[in-house]
């Protein structure tokens, strides 16, 4: 059985319920993420924690 429970808040994506297990992540303030913004959000903190100063970057990227 599949039933719609929200919408990641990130992408906007239409997250599912399937037979109790829930497509994405429930977050403290009940806020969805789907899987593949929490693992790029988990991405995102790696490369923060492991950005040297010694990098530049390439390119800026747009805060959306
Ligand atoms: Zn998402």
């Amino acid at each position: 059985m599949k039933e719609w429970v929200g919408k990641c808040q990130n992408c906007r994506k239409d997250i599912y319920c399937n037979d109790g297990f829930i497509e994405a992540l429930v977050q403290d303030d009940h806020s969805l993420l789907c899987f593949e913004c929490a693992e790029s959000d988990n991405d995102k903190h790696l490369r923060t924690l492991a950005a040297s100063p010694n990098q530049t970057s390439p390119s800026s990227s747009a805060q959306g």
